[in-house]
Parts: C-alpha cells; sequence; structure tokens
C-alpha cells in the first residue's frame, strides 16, 4: 500500500497543499509535512484558477510519488457524499463543482472533500485540543463564525451536511442585520469583521469615547481588527472593552445553547479572535456557563493546531477513506 498522503486546503484567500505519510498522522508521532507549499490567490482568481494553482502545487509536492488518499478543506458549503462544492462565498465560478471527482483523476487516488469547519473540527480532534474528547463542537471565530461537530467520534454533519452552523443561531432578536437576512446572529456580532465596523460606527457617533482606539488605530478600515480592539481594551479602552465583551458574550450563549441541545464534553475554538486576550475568554466562557443547565458541564479551550487545522483535518479526513 501507498503510505503518503496529500492535503489541500482552499482557503478565502490562500490555497495550501501539503504532504505527509501515513505512519506520522496515525501512530501519534509528532506531526510533521513532508512537504508544504502556500500562495495567497490573487483578487481576481476563479474556480478554474484556484484548482489550476492547487493541482500544480499538488504535482510538484509529489513528483511522481504514488498516493495513498487526498483530503480537501473547501471555505464553502459542501455535499459530502459525492465531493461536490456547492458555491464559495469568496471566489466566483464554484457552483456544483465536482471537485472530488475532478481531483480524483488529476492524482489518482481516492478524494475526501468537506467544509473548511468540519475539516478543521475532524483535525483538532485526530490530533490537536479535542483528543480523547467522544463529543465536541469546533468553532472557528475569524471573518466568519463557523462550526462542525465529532459525536461519538465521528464526524457529525447532518442530513443536509449543514451541521455546525453556530454563527447564525439568533442571540439577539432585536440585534442588528446579519448577511444571512436575520438579525443577532452569532457571526453578526462575534465575527472580526462585524466588530470591527461596529467600534468604527461606535466611534464615529461618540466622539468622546475610545480615545485609545482612537490613538491606536489609523483610521484605515482595513487596519481596525479584533486584534487592535484587543490591545487597545488591553489598555482600557471603553468603546473597544464592549465590543469585544459584546462578541465574546455572544458566542458564549450560543454555545450555552448548543451545549444545552447536544452535551459535548469539549467546545474548542479556533481563528484569529480566538486571539483577543484573556477578557474576550471569559466573556466567552461566563455567558456560555450561565445559559447552560447547571447539569450540563463543558469545558471551552484554545485550538492547538493553529494555521494548519484545516491541512491536519484533510489529513485525517483522507485516512478516514483508507
Ligand atoms: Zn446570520
Amino acid at each position: 500500500m501507498h503510505h503518503i498522503i496529500l492535503a489541500l486546503d482552499f482557503g478565502g484567500t490562500k490555497l495550501s497543499a501539503a504532504v505527509t505519510a501515513l505512519p506520522t498522522a496515525t501512530m501519534g508521532e509528532p506531526l510533521a509535512w513532508l512537504a508544504h507549499r502556500h500562495v495567497f490567490s490573487a483578487p481576481s482568481s476563479s474556480a478554474e484558477s484556484d484548482l489550476q494553482t492547487i493541482e500544480a502545487m499538488g504535482q510538484a509536492l509529489l513528483n511522481g510519488v504514488q498516493l495513498a488518499a487526498v483530503g480537501v478543506s473547501f471555505g464553502g458549503p459542501v455535499d459530502f457524499p459525492t465531493g461536490t462544492v456547492r458555491l464559495s462565498h469568496h471566489v466566483p465560478g464554484w457552483k456544483n463543482v465536482p471537485l472530488g471527482a475532478r481531483l480524483a483523476d488529476v492524482f489518482g487516488a481516492p478524494v475526501a472533500v468537506d467544509n473548511d469547519a468540519n475539516v478543521a473540527a475532524l483535525g483538532e480532534h485526530r490530533y490537536g485540543a479535542g483528543r480523547g474528547a467522544a463529543d465536541m463542537l469546533y468553532i472557528t471565530v475569524s471573518t466568519g463564525v463557523g462550526g462542525g461537530w465529532v459525536l461519538g467520534g465521528r464526524p457529525w454533519r447532518g442530513h443536509e451536511g449543514m451541521a455546525g452552523e453556530i454563527g447564525h443561531i439568533v442571540v439577539d432578536w432585536n440585534g442588528p442585520l446579519c448577511l444571512c437576512g436575520k438579525r443577532g446572529c452569532v457571526e453578526r456580532l462575534a465575527s472580526g469583521p462585524y466588530m470591527a465596523q461596529d467600534a468604527e460606527a461606535l466611534l464615529q457617533e461618540r466622539t468622546e469615547r475610545g480615545q485609545v482606539l482612537r490613538g491606536l488605530w489609523s483610521g484605515e478600515r482595513a487596519k481596525m481588527s479584533g486584534k487592535l480592539l484587543a490591545e487597545a481594551a488591553g489598555q482600557g479602552d471603553d468603546v473597544a472593552f464592549e465590543i469585544l465583551q459584546r462578541g465574546g458574550r455572544a458566542l458564549g450563549v450560543g454555545i450555552g445553547n448548543a451545549a444545552n441541545l447536544v452535551n459535548p464534553q469539549l467546545v474548542v475554538l479556533g481563528g484569529g479572535v480566538t486571539k483577543s486576550g484573556e477578557m474576550w475568554w471569559s466573556a466567552v466562557r461566563q455567558a456560555a456557563r450561565e445559559t447552560m443547565l447547571p447539569e450540563v458541564n463543558c469545558e471551552i479551550v484554545p485550538a492547538a493546531l493553529g494555521d494548519d487545522a484545516p491541512l491536519w483535518g484533510a489529513v485525517a479526513l483522507a485516512i478516514e477513506l483508507l
């Protein structure tokens, strides 16, 4: 049998490919890539250009070596049983693309494709912060808020592969409008870009507030971020504190509701916003504790695999095929 696994990640702005050997991935040895590369996709990219780029990266890494299987993480909804991408919110041309079938043809090996949150959940469960947990929820808090379940040690995708959409649980039905059309979703309150947008609006409305944040911020939209808010909040800024607290609490209420429904033992949080500091983590944990029934207990911990979570998850997904 061949022992090489190819992992591919179609992120919102980044395309990554890496190869690893089966023993490393299955026997609890330290995780290591045999080779790894990534490129940032151009703003003008399309499904076809991204496919050609990632196929070329994969071919270059493999250099003719035979593969055992390919695992793929895709940043958008995927029909897991057929390996078909339903669409991408970032890159045009991805409507109903049979990604799994195409890559199986190109690489001559079995291919499994799933959306990035499900894949990262599996990666954290097999190799990261979720090792040993039978039932866990993984949540990425970044430009969006997405989630994936591992229940009874297996990925749990739901009837249409849409399980884990904690970002669009409503926590304030009178809240601000979300891109999905509803009000007060977790994502609307807790994701990085929405928090940045709300912080900016608050600075404009209330010119006497947020003096520390004003000092740290250059005034450019792109420079306002969860990280900047955390820095300002750490220096006592009232606007940054308010926005981060609200985001953390919204996520915590969402987690508490999910925990009441499914009773996982562990919730693993990844993504850039989780680097917002201890104040944000306390807000998440406290709101979750207040929302969960007294008999419901689950630990909320940071992800362990960092930016490589989708790729290691893709390895785990490929191994599921074998
Ligand atoms: Zn929503």
